[in-house]
């Protein structure tokens, strides 16, 4: 059953290309631009360990949570300026 695991995230290297894990792929095929991306973004990943990572996951689903009520907050708001906005005779 395909959920997030923390455990693709370790044997990534190995199985397929890291940067778009395809496996007929490999890192070498992408821009000098996009593997410096990877790194900079996913290569402190690589030295952890599963508890490690795993306290990573729930901090993403804190912020991923956070930044979803914000984005309620948002959509309210801007429904509240088309009301307005179709409340003014112009
Ligand atoms: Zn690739």
């Amino acid at each position: 059953m395909p959920t997030i695991s923390t455990h693709n995230v370790s044997t990534l290297n190995n199985m397929s290309c890291k940067i778009c894990k395809r496996s007929s792929c490999t890192e070498s095929f992408h821009s000098l631009e996009a593997q410096e991306e990877w790194d900079r973004l996913y290569g402190d990943l690589q030295g952890m360990d599963e508890s490690q990572l795993q306290e990573i996951v729930v901090e993403l689903r804190y912020e991923l949570e956070e930044a979803r009520k914000d984005m309620e907050e948002l959509e309210s708001e801007i429904e509240g300026l088309h009301e307005d906005a179709a409340g003014e005779d112009i």
